[in-house]
């Protein structure tokens, strides 16, 4: 899972990126760790551990913005509190107000929950294999769009396994770039 979390920040952003991280538990909090891993310039959207994230906070920080974020990131089901945030309400603040990608966290809605990808307008998904799918441990899946594609193809952060153009140009290929 935290592959496939690390696979959508490094694929699709670049240096010095602007991005918006909600952190309302356990998992939020380590979107927030990655980006900054990756020196991202991150403004937190916080809520209480237990509560939901509330999208008129992202709604807010949109409008003050520029259009300089060029992410929102956080996590749909927090599973450090059971909390489910509304990711549909804030992936529709993103797509209004600004050209961020919507990336989410969906180990554990994925397979549980309704995810709607395309219908929500959520760019990069991420998720693993252990916990809404109740399959064993050790698969990463990411999930990305057209418009995550592109971003793909300019962004300069470093990466080599979790290079996810590699897995493209194989996959048509019927292989993959490693084990
Ligand atoms: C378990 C979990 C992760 C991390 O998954 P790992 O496979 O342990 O790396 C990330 N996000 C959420 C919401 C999770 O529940």
């Amino acid at each position: 899972g935290t592959a496939a979390m690390e696979a959508g920040i490094i694929n699709t952003l670049s240096r010095g990126d602007k991005v918006i991280c909600g952190a309302n538990g356990k998992f939020g909090e380590r979107w927030v760790k990655v980006a900054k891993a990756y020196g991202l310039d991150v403004e937190i959207v916080k809520a209480e551990w237990g509560q939901p994230l509330d999208p008129e906070s992202f709604r807010q920080v949109l409008e003050k913005d520029n259009n300089t974020i060029k992410a929102v990131i956080m996590t749909h089901s927090e599973t450090s509190t059971g909390v489910i945030n509304d990711l549909q309400t804030i992936s529709e603040h993103v797509k209004n107000l600004s050209s961020a990608l919507m990336i989410a966290d969906c180990v554990t809605s994925l397979g549980a929950c309704d995810v709607p990808m395309d219908d929500w307008g959520i760019d990069v998904i991420a998720s693993g294999s252990q916990k809404g799918y109740m399959i064993p441990p050790g698969l990463s899946f990411v999930a990305m769009n057209d418009k995550a594609w592109i971003a793909s193809k300019s962004s300069d952060l470093p990466k080599f396994y979790l290079d996810l153009n590699a897995y493209l140009t194989t996959v048509n290929k019927n292989s993959n770039p490693f084990t």
